[in-house]
């Protein structure tokens, strides 16, 4: 494992000696060494650090100036800071101690204990760097869908209300599409469902290839997706829905699904328009479009007129 450190002292001695201590216990892959508070801020910007041993007293930026600056990023919020202070510096190591800094250690110091509580806050800043991925991946997983990797009705939903919010807020438009495979139950039955998987992805990703990069498509169901077009006029997003529609008749499958050819059937609305004022006609006047799209035919859009 690597583990770098940045040491923060105006004396060079207590730098060397600090860093002795902790070589031979082999805790550290990176040692990085700074005068004073400004330099160390510098430092850190440039290689984030572990952990972060810093005294209180230098010339210029001392401690708390540099615990201060550090509370100006927020991405460096989680390195634990252990200040360096005297003997008898009761009052310093309570200030410290509320100005951020996670721990202290009193000079002359201790190896041993040097060494205790580094480990301590080393395993503390592990444990918190393992809690905030799994927060992350578990933030993903609740806003995705899992075959098809593109985001689940939920996410969708609440993405919706917040771009309808913003487009009353500051006017324009706001389009939604809904795509809904044709005869896909004849896919599983002829392919099996897991090849009807490999197409739900096929179609997955072909609808966010022709969607713009601030355009949120979303899994709506089995075989239904939806897309948020945002500033898009019902006249672009019947052409994005069109152009769509062409690129899954296009598409080609190989191998145990040779010589599948698959359509959709798509229903556009626009937000605001005549008949649409909530979240809730939005999803129902597009929805009915797509109702109309397989009544006439299927592999067709139809659109909401006001
Ligand atoms: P239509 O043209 O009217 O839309 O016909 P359809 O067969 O596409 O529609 P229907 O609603 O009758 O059937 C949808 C099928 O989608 C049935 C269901 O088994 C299948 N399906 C839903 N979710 C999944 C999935 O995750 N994987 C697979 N392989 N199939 C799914
Ligand atoms: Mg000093
Ligand atoms: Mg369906
Ligand atoms: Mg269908």
């Amino acid at each position: 494992m690597s583990n770098s450190v940045l040491i923060i002292d105006d004396s060079s001695t207590v730098r060397e000696r600090i860093i002795k201590v902790l070589e031979s216990f082999s805790l550290f892959t990176r040692y990085y060494e700074a005068e004073d508070g400004l330099e160390g801020f510098k430092k850190l910007l440039s290689a984030p650090v572990d952990i972060i041993l810093c005294d209180l007293e230098m010339p210029r930026i001392d401690g708390f100036k540099f615990l201060s600056m550090l509370k100006s990023r927020p991405d460096l919020q989680d390195v634990p800071i252990l200040i360096l202070t005297g003997m008898d510096d009761r009052e310093l190591k309570i200030k410290g101690l509320e100005q951020g800094a996670s721990d202290y250690i009193t000079k002359p110091f201790d190896p041993g204990e040097l060494v205790a509580r580094v480990k301590v806050h080393l395993k503390i800043k592990k444990l918190q760097d393992e809690l905030r991925r799994s927060n992350e991946l578990l933030l993903e997983l609740s806003n995705t869908d899992h075959l098809t990797g593109l985001f689940n009705r939920r996410y969708m939903m609440d993405a919706l209300d917040k771009e309808v919010q913003r487009c009353t807020r500051n006017g324009g438009f706001l389009s939604l599409i809904m795509l809904d495979i044709d005869h896909f139950k004849k896919v599983n039955d002829t392919f099996g469902h897991l090849q009807g998987d490999i197409v739900l992805q096929r179609v997955a990703s072909q609808l966010q290839k022709e969607l713009r990069n601030y355009d949120c498509a979303a899994r709506y169901g089995g075989e239904e997706f939806i897309a948020i077009l945002p500033d898009s006029s019902l006249k672009e997003s019947v052409f994005v829905a069109d152009r769509i529609r062409l690129s899954l008749q296009a598409l080609k499958f190989s191998g145990a699904l040779s010589p599948l050819n698959i359509t959709a059937s798509l229903g556009v609305a626009c937000y605001p328009s005549e008949g649409v004022s909530s979240v809730d006609d939005f999803i129902k006047v597009t929805d009915d479009a797509l109702y109309r799209a397989k009544n006439n035919g299927r592999n067709r859009i139809e659109f909401h007129e006001p």
